[in-house]
C-alpha cells in the first residue's frame, strides 16, 4: 500500500501534458492540446488533453481520465504500478508500508519462480536457434507448419532436447536451486533420478499480461500414440490457469485497436492467426475458458468473437462459452469452421484476404448461430423449434443488464417470428428460478472480499444479500443520472408523471426503511451518492473512476463496463424510444430494489432463527417466535410484490 500523502504528491507533480507526450504526440490548440487517439486507428484527431482540468478525453473510444488513468489505460499498469511509474519519473520517494513474513516469503518465492521461468524460457529459444538439433528438429517443425522467424521470435517458441538431462543439468550448473526447479514443474525425479519434463518438444511459452513467462506448453514431434500430445506446466503462485490467456501479451493492443477479441481454442490458433495477419487472437490453452478469463479479455474490449472447429465438441465448447460471456455482460458473435477445419489448419490453407473474408461473412451474433445449428437437421419440427427458442432464451437470461436481454428478446421475436410478450414470460420463468432457486448462481469474483467468518447456513441467503447489493450499485452507477417515470403528487394533489433520477429513487427507498449494505465496498460507494445528493448531485461512473481506493476503482470498472449498450447510437440502432427505456429501467430498479429488501429480510430471519437455538428462557423464545411470524409476513409481501412485477 503506498500511504495517501504520497500518492497526493505523486498526483501534484505530475505533468499530464509531459507524460502524456511520451505516448502521444500532441499539438496545442487553444487552451488545450490535441492529438490522435492512441487507442484506435484515427486519421482525424479526437484525443485532447486539458492542462487546466489535469485530464485526458479520447472521443473515439471514449475513454478518459487523470494522468493515472492513462497509464492504466495505455501502459495496462494497475493502480499502484501507475502511481510507482510516475514516482519514479518525478523522483518521489515511495515507501510503502510494511509487509507481513507472509507476504515478504510468497513475494520471494514468487520472484524465484519468475527467475527460472526467464531462465528456461531462454534456454528453450536458443536450443531452438542456435542448437543443430533444436535447427533440424524444432526449427524445422516450425517451419513446415508455416511459421516464420518473425513469428517465432514474437511467441518465443523453443525447443526442450531430447536428452532428458538438458535442461536440468543446465539450470544447476548456472547455480538454480532444484527444489525450485522441481516446484516449476520444469524438472521431475523418479527412482533414475532427474529428468526434463519437456524433453523432445518444441515449447509454448505462456506470459503473462506483462509479458513475463509463468508456463510453458509443450508438443511432442514424435508421432507414436504413446505420448500425450501436449504438455502444459501445473499450476504454481504464479500460474493460475484460469486466469491467464495464451497470447493476450501479444495480442492486447490490437485487441482495443479493432476493438474484438478472436477466442481459439490452442497455441497453433493463436499463432497461425497472427502469421495470417490477424493480431487480436488468445485461447484458454488447456482449459475450459472460465469467468477468470473472460474477465481479463473485458479490460480490453466488450466484443468476442469465438472460433472454433466446426465438429461436435467445438460446437458445445462454443455454447458453453458463449453463456458464460454473455454472463460477464460482453457481445459475443461466433464463426464456425467446416468440418475438419479449424482455426489453423483454415487459416493456412487460404490465402489471408481469403480467410479475412471468411471471418467476415461466417460472423454470426449468437442467436441467428444458435439457432441455426440447433435448427439445421429438424427445419420444421415444432418441438424442436420451441426446444430452439428456449435454448435461446436461456442464453439470454445470462446477460446482467435488463435493456441488453430486452433488445436480443425482441431479435429473437423477429427471427422466429413470434410474440416478444410470450418470450418474456418464458425469460422472466427463467430469471425467476435463478433468483429463488439457485443460490450457487452468484460467485464472488476475485477483486471482492470473499464472505468469511459467516456460518454455512447463513452463507446462502448472504451472498444472495450481496449479490442484490451489487445489482443495485451497478444500475446507480450505470444508470444513475437518468430519469426513469414515477408519478408524483403536484401542488394541486394530482399525481402527474415525473422523470425521477434513478440514484434518488434508490436512496430515497433506503433511507426511507434505514436500509444499509452489508458490503463495505458497496456502502462506500453508496454513501458517496448520498453525500452528493444532499448537494442536489447526481454522480455516475466517472466520479468513482479517480476514486484512489484501488478496490472501488476496480469494481467501478467491473460493475459498469457494459455502460456503451446505452449509449445514443446504440439505442437508435435497436430502436429503443426513450419512453420505453425509461419504463425498462423503471422495472429494473425496482425489481432490484424489492429483491435487495426480500433478501434483507430473508437476512434478519435467519439471524433470528440462530437465536432461537441457543435461547433458553421461554418468553424470550415467544418474542422470537414472534419476531419471526412478522418477518415471514413482511417477506411474503415482497414476494408477492416481486412476482407481480417479474410476470407483468
Ligand atoms: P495436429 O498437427 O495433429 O493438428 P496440433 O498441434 O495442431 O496437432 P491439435 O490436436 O490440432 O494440435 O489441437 C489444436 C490446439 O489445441 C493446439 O494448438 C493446442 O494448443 C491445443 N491443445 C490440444 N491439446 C492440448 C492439451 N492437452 N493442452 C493444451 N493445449 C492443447
Ligand atoms: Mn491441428
Amino acid at each position: 500500500m503506498i500511504p495517501k500523502e504520497t500518492i497526493d504528491k505523486i498526483f501534484e507533480s505530475a505533468d499530464i501534458i509531459e507524460v502524456i507526450g511520451q505516448f502521444v504526440s500532441l499539438k496545442k490548440s487553444g487552451s488545450n492540446y490535441k492529438g490522435l487517439s492512441p487507442f484506435v486507428n484515427e486519421k482525424t484527431p479526437s484525443f485532447m488533453v486539458s492542462p487546466a482540468k489535469r485530464i485526458f478525453k479520447d472521443f473515439s473510444s471514449g475513454k478518459g481520465g487523470n494522468v493515472v488513468t492513462f497509464l492504466m489505460e495505455h501502459e495496462h499498469f494497475t493502480y499502484p504500478e501507475a502511481l510507482k511509474w510516475l514516482a519514479n519519473k518525478y523522483q518521489i520517494e515511495v515507501q510503502e508500508k510494511e509487509q507481513t513474513p507472509e507476504d515478504i516469503a510468497l513475494n520471494n518465492e514468487k520472484d524465484k519462480l519468475f527467475i527460472i521461468h526467464k531462465y528456461a524460457n531462454t534456454f528453450f529459444h536458443n536450443q531452438l536457434k542456435d542448437t543443430q538439433e533444436g535447427k533440424s528438429i524444432g526449427l524445422s517443425y516450425f517451419k513446415q507448419r508455416g511459421y516464420d522467424l518473425t513469428t517465432i521470435d514474437k511467441f518465443q517458441l523453443g525447443y526442450s532436447p531430447e536428452n532428458p538431462k538438458a535442461f536440468s543439468e543446465a539450470a544447476l550448473k548456472d547455480g538454480h536451486k532444484l527444489d525450485l526447479i522441481i516446484k516449476s514443474g520444469l524438472v521431475k525425479t523418479n527412482e533414475k533420478g532427474n529428468y526434463d519434463f519437456f524433453r523432445a518438444r518444441v515449447i509454448f511459452p505462456i506470459q503473462n499480461l506483462t509479458g513475463r513467462v509463468i508456463g510453458f506448453g509443450g508438443r511432442t514431434l514424435r508421432t507414436d500414440k504413446k505420448t500425450a500430445k501436449y504438455f502444459n506446466s501445473p499450476e504454481s503462485e504464479i500460474y493460475k490457469k484460469s486466469y491467464v490467456l495464451y497470447g493476450l501479451y501479444q495480442a492486447k493492443n490490437a485487441i482495443i485497436k479493432q476493438d474484438n477479441c478472436y477466442l481459439v481454442e490452442g497455441y497453433t490458433d493463436v499463432i497461425s492467426l497472427n502469421q495470417a495477419g490477424i493480431e487480436n487472437v488468445v485461447s484458454s490453452s488447456g482449459t475450459s475458458l472460465t469467468e477468470g478469463q473472460i474477465r481479463l479479455i473485458k479490460r480490453f474490449t466488450k466484443n468476442v468473437t469465438i472460433l472454433y472447429d466446426g465438429d461436435s465438441a467445438g460446437i458445445k465448447a462454443s455454447f458453453r462459452g458463449i453463456d458464460l460471456i454473455l454472463k460477464e455482460g460482453l457481445n459475443v458473435q461466433v464463426v464456425l469452421f467446416p468440418e475438419g477445419e479449424d482455426p489453423d489448419s483454415f487459416s493456412q490453407k487460404e490465402s489471408n484476404s481469403i480467410f479475412r473474408n471468411y471471418l467476415q461473412e461466417n460472423k454470426k451474433g449468437f442467436i441467428k448461430f444458435k439457432s441455426e445449428i440447433l435448427l439445421s437437421e429438424t427445419k420444421n419440427d415444432p418441438i424442436k423449434k420451441a426446444e430452439t427458442i428456449k435454448d435461446i432464451v436461456q442464453s439470454i437470461s445470462a446477460i446482467p443488464d435488463q435493456i441488453t436481454r430486452t433488445v436480443f428478446l425482441k431479435e429473437t421475436s423477429d427471427q422466429f417470428d413470434m410474440d416478444e410478450q410470450v418470450l418474456l414470460n418464458e425469460l422472466n420463468k427463467i430469471l425467476r428460478q435463478n433468483t429463488y432457486g439457485k443460490a450457487t448462481q452468484y460467485k464472488p469474483n476475485i477483486n471482492q472480499p470473499k464472505v468469511v467468518d459467516v456460518q454455512k447456513s447463513k452463507k446462502k441467503t448472504f451472498n444472495q444479500l450481496e449479490f442484490q447489493e451489487r445489482d443495485l450499485i451497478r444500475l446507480m452507477l450505470m444508470y444513475g443520472d437518468l430519469g426513469i417515470p414515477l408519478n408524483i403528487e403536484n401542488e394541486e394533489g394530482e399525481l402527474v408523471e415525473q422523470h425521477y433520477p434513478l440514484a434518488q429513487f434508490v436512496i430515497e427507498e433506503m433511507v426511507s426503511d434505514k436500509l444499509s449494505y452489508v458490503n463495505e465496498d458497496y456502502q462506500k460507494i453508496y454513501n458517496e451518492f448520498l453525500d452528493a445528493l444532499e448537494n442536489d448531485l447526481i454522480l455516475n461512473d466517472q466520479h468513482f473512476i479517480n476514486n484512489p481506493d484501488q478496490n472501488i476503482n476496480s469494481i467501478v470498472v467491473d460493475l459498469t463496463t457494459s455502460r456503451d449498450h446505452l449509449s445514443e447510437n446504440w439505442i437508435k440502432k435497436h430502436n429503443i424510444h426513450t419512453k420505453t427505456e425509461g419504463n425498462q429501467l423503471k422495472k429494473a430498479v425496482v425489481e432490484s430494489v424489492t429483491i435487495f429488501k426480500l433478501r434483507v429480510t430473508e437476512n434478519l430471519i435467519s439471524n433470528k432463527q440462530d437465536q432461537l437455538k441457543s435461547e433458553e428462557k421461554e418468553n424470550e423464545l415467544i418474542n422470537i417466535l414472534k419476531d419471526i411470524k412478522q418477518l415471514t409476513n413482511v417477506r411474503n409481501i415482497f414476494a408477492n410484490e416481486l412476482g407481480i412485477i417479474i410476470t407483468k
